[in-house]
């Protein structure tokens, strides 16, 4: 429970007096002596000392081997439920299958809890896989290293999940009087779906997590010649959706070629499907993002974001930005990228089957079965069969540029990264964030770190990094963000 006269008097005592702003981000040293809330100290003090602790967080979670699968998420759950009954929070460990579960705890505005205002500070336990052999250090020792911490999922998100639960704890030892609940989920499954995710949380556990705002993984800080070039809040995101393409045909011996020999026909259709354009179509995010990012390009590709829109030079303009910039591309449409083939058990053998996987992002709004029609059309091959796979993604809505919370993001990345442009961003990879907005949660993305572009590059690749000092940063962001937002008005 929260009850002091803290933050939220503070809060209000200096918006009044124009100094929010700087209230959140002071830098005086906290020591025991010193009242939590001081108007030179901020709602959290110093945070220096949790950006440390955090960082011990970050490396215990990195040891905990979460690869997925199996996932083996209950130890990183159990972990963060004994730091948090450390705090006095109680955590709730909620099982899902055997070996998986997922983390929730709650800081409570009042004496009930209220979904209709609360904040949701939303990361996954889970990793991907790793092949060690292409890894310099151990993926999962947490190596520090030239102001580096490797390991599999410093970025990728337990980098966030430590971020997240620092600024839970801040909150909680402010003793802050709070204006709304503030959430902490730890998800599970996040980077293989199934009976272990989030969407078995909703279904669940939906009365433990119901909120009307989240924050979560999704967006980036993007850094360029040392400097934060620009931070990308993502609002929406494209939706997956697996598709098999099967071929059959006569198997015979391969000392006589038959024309219906599935390995051809699945070549012939993989090589038109991998070089097919879908239609464009610019979503308002993306609009916006364009509109944010012009002024930050050179000349010429500025002057080309500046024509899309154009009647006469628009389409020129699309293929500029999408030869330039492949994310761009798969921005402005739906993309698909063939990732799997089969076919065969010897060389001297024609078989009777072949089958392609096809990697598709579909854009919000935009219909599997219309794209399919497309790429049946330019197959033109009536041996070769597309089929949906099950366990799609699903659209959900944008969230909302209009509501408070994103203001809440702009205000905080933009002064915790030296003005730097704050964009919405629709994403063309899939969060945890898409079940969340279709049960109406203003869900927004942002790895809230400074990365380079090879950093975020290194996410699900070898020798995934965090800085140390971009980690530190990050837990700062988060600190002021749930701080300013839950205890604001
Ligand atoms: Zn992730």
């Amino acid at each position: 429970m929260i009850r002091s006269n803290g933050v939220r008097d503070f809060a209000l005592a200096a918006l009044t007096l124009g100094t929010f702003a700087s209230w959140a981000g002071a830098q005086t040293p906290a020591t025991a002596a010193q009242p939590v809330m001081s108007q030179t100290s901020g709602p959290f003090g110093d945070t220096s000392t949790l950006e440390r602790e955090a960082t011990g967080w970050l490396t215990d979670l990195i040891k905990i081997n979460t690869t997925n699968p199996p996932g083996n998420e209950e130890a990183a759950a159990k972990y963060i439920a004994a730091i948090l009954q450390k705090e006095g929070i109680a955590a709730e460990v909620l099982p899902l299958t055997p070996g998986r579960s997922a983390l929730v705890a709650r800081l409570k505005s009042s004496a009930f809890a209220d979904p209709s205002k609360a904040l949701l500070l939303v990361a996954h336990m889970d990793v991907v896989g790793v092949e060690r052999a292409k890894w310099t250090v151990d993926p999962f020792g947490a190596v520090p290293k030239d102001g580096y911490i490797y390991g599999r999922g410093a970025v990728d998100d337990k980098g966030m999940l430590a971020a997240n639960l620092a600024a839970f704890i801040a909150l909680k030892r402010a003793n802050a009087r709070l204006n709304r609940d503030v959430i902490f989920l730890a998800t599970a499954s996040e980077e293989g779906h199934g009976d272990a995710s989030i969407s078995t949380v909703v279904a669940k556990y939906w009365d433990k997590i119901a909120a009307k705002y989240a924050i979560n993984e999704g967006g980036n800080v993007y850094v360029k010649n040392g400097k934060v070039q620009y931070v990308a809040v993502q609002a929406s995101e494209k939706v997956a959706i697996n598709v098999t393409v099967t071929v059959k045909g006569t198997s015979g011996h391969a000392s006589i070629p038959l024309k219906d020999n599935p390995v051809t026909h699945l070549a012939a259709a993989v090589e038109k499907i991998g070089n097919y354009a879908a239609p464009v179509h610019l979503t308002t995010i993306v609009r916006r993002y364009f509109e944010g990012i012009a002024p930050l390009q050179d000349d010429e590709i500025s002057k080309w974001i500046r024509s899309i829109d154009t009647p006469d030079r628009g389409e020129h303009a699309v293929r500029v930005l999408a030869d330039a910039n492949p994310m761009w591309n798969a921005m402005m449409r739906d993309t698909i990228s063939p990732t799997m083939l089969t076919a065969g058990v010897r060389a001297n053998v024609i078989p009777s089957e072949a089958t392609a996987t096809l990697n598709i992002r579909l854009l919000p709004g935009n219909t599997i079965t219309t794209l399919l029609a497309a790429l049946n059309k330019i197959v033109n091959d009536p041996q070769v069969k597309l089929e949906v796979q099950p366990d799609g993604g699903l659209a959900a809505p944008d969230s909302s540029l209009e509501s408070d919370f994103y203001a809440a993001i702009v205000k905080a990345s933009a002064e915790e990264f030296g003005g730097a442009p704050v964009l919405p961003y629709q994403s063309t990879w899939a969060t945890d964030s898409s079940q969340l907005r279709l049960h109406n949660v203003q869900s927004f993305g942002l790895v809230p770190f400074p990365l380079t572009e090879e950093d975020i590059k290194r996410m699900h690749a070898e020798d995934e990094r965090i800085p140390a000092a971009a980690f530190a940063k990050g837990v700062k962001l988060m600190a002021r963000l749930v701080g300013e937002f839950a205890a604001s008005r």
